[in-house]
């Protein structure tokens, strides 16, 4: 019997014997300067990191090439509007839901009803949040060079569409330029399945170095906030994620989940959805068996500004520090913090930490305390890296809705459980890669 190992299976593990292991160091090697000097903060960080720029690297070039293939594989200018205007409102209503349950289970549950101490707890001072009409005007780049430069993905977003677009309007000089994008994209597409052969390595790294910093025994006082925030990001994933997903899509929602494997590790040891869109993008046009055009457009555009994991955090969060602070929030309170933390997972970009930077944004609008951002940064990291699951499973369901409605997905791919898994079947004498 050959003996067959998927990338992803290999990821899987690496995942989990980094996840024990920095469990471990922590738990026993806190206060062994050896361990923390040259693995915690030696060979774990940096090759962490590294892998994590190798990944970031992928980011600006893959989107670029994919999405001028992806707009001009959709050749037309009123198809491009329809589907952008879909993803919005997509997008806008998945994170609409998830917010609005958040704060129906966080009121159920009612976190931080019994927390004492709140004052001696926080001595947060948190930086200024952007304001909102910023967001929307930062979307037009100044200057597109610094855009790619700074990696800003909605103004590069932009920026290619714009360009794109232009293309398709100059007939055969764009076309030639659309063969050479494809050409670059197919290049690009192999520098991806090269950094994903390291993959194993890096995520072990990655997993290890959070773990041995982040104890577990650190979210036992936040328990009410942290259970809540994983209840709702539960419910939404095999909820509304599910429904949708077997409803608008009409694939299995099983299959849906278990394609989504590889992109979920990643999203989970980087909590970067910026970091995963090259793996999402993959994972969309291969495993599932979305057209490329479509993929291309929808799933950097989620990875910006998709961020239903983020919007389940503020909305319990919320919760939580007006129990905390014994603030009665109102009902209409309640209808601005769905506003606003829509609008703040829109602004917040798709790299680690940064939604609860926009929390403070939150907080300002219905008047709570923004210190209180301060009690719950403790147990954030583990969070991060869960919502931003749920964040890069928004932007796969969306993508799969809207490829249905535009005749863009392949059933016979999505329902091959085989289709898009590189696998490896070590022959006796040889060693084979599909
Ligand atoms: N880490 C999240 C993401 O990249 C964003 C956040 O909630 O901080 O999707």
């Amino acid at each position: 019997m050959p003996h067959k190992t998927t990338i992803t299976t290999k990821i899987l593990i690496a995942m989990v014997i980094g996840l024990l292991s920095g469990s471990l160091i922590n738990a026993f090697g806190q206060d062994v300067a050896v361990i923390q000097t040259y693995l915690v903060n030696g060979l774990f960080y940096i090759i962490g990191a590294a892998f994590v720029n190798a990944l970031k690297m992928l980011v600006v070039p893959l989107v670029t090439f994919s999405l001028i293939c992806g707009v001009c594989g959709i050749g037309d200018v009123s198809v491009l509007g329809r589907v952008g205007i879909k993803a919005l409102g997509l997008f806008i209503l998945t994170t609409a839901i998830a917010i609005t349950l958040a704060l129906g289970v966080a009121a159920l549950i009612g976190p931080g009803k019994d927390f004492a101490n709140a004052q001696s707890l926080s001595d947060f001072t948190p930086p200024p949040a952007p304001p909102i009409t910023e967001v929307f005007i930062n979307i037009v780049p100044g200057n597109p060079v610094q855009a790619f430069a700074e990696g800003n993905m909605l103004q590069i977003i932009f920026f290619v569409i714009v360009f794109a677009i232009a293309m398709l309007m100059t007939g055969d000089v764009g076309r030639q330029l659309a063969q050479s994008a494809e050409k670059l994209n197919e290049v690009m597409m192999k520098v991806v399945t090269l950094v994903m052969d390291f993959a194993p390595i890096g995520v072990f790294f990655l997993m290890a170095r959070t773990f041995s910093e982040q104890g577990i025994g650190l979210v036992m006082p936040m328990i009410g906030y942290f259970s809540a925030v994983i209840v709702c990001l539960l419910l939404h994933f095999f909820g509304t994620f599910s429904l949708l997903i077997a409803l608008m899509a009409k694939l299995n929602p099983v299959m849906f989940i278990q394609k989504m494997r590889s992109a979920h590790i990643f999203a989970f040891s980087t909590a970067s959805s910026n970091a995963t869109i090259p793996i999402n993008l993959q994972v969309a046009e291969k495993r599932l068996g979305v057209d490329n055009s479509i993929a291309a457009f929808t799933i950097p555009l989620g990875a910006t500004i998709n961020m239903d994991g983020t919007a389940i955090m503020q909305g319990v969060a919320t919760v939580f520090i007006a129990n905390v602070y014994a603030i009665d929030l109102s009902l209409s309170q309640y209808v601005i913090v769905i506003g606003m933390a829509t609008l703040a997972s829109i602004g917040t970009a798709g790299v680690p930490g940064v939604g609860l930077i926009m929390l403070a944004m939150v907080f300002n609008q219905v008047g709570l305390p923004v210190e209180g951002i301060g009690l719950i940064m403790g147990v954030d990291r583990v969070l991060d890296m869960l919502r931003t699951v749920l964040n890069v499973t928004g932007d796969a369901t969306v993508t799969c809705i809207i490829a249905r409605g535009e005749n863009a997905l392949d059933d016979s791919i999505f329902n091959d459980p085989e289709a898009g898994s590189v696998t490896e079947i070590e022959l006796p004498h040889k060693k084979a890669r599909l």
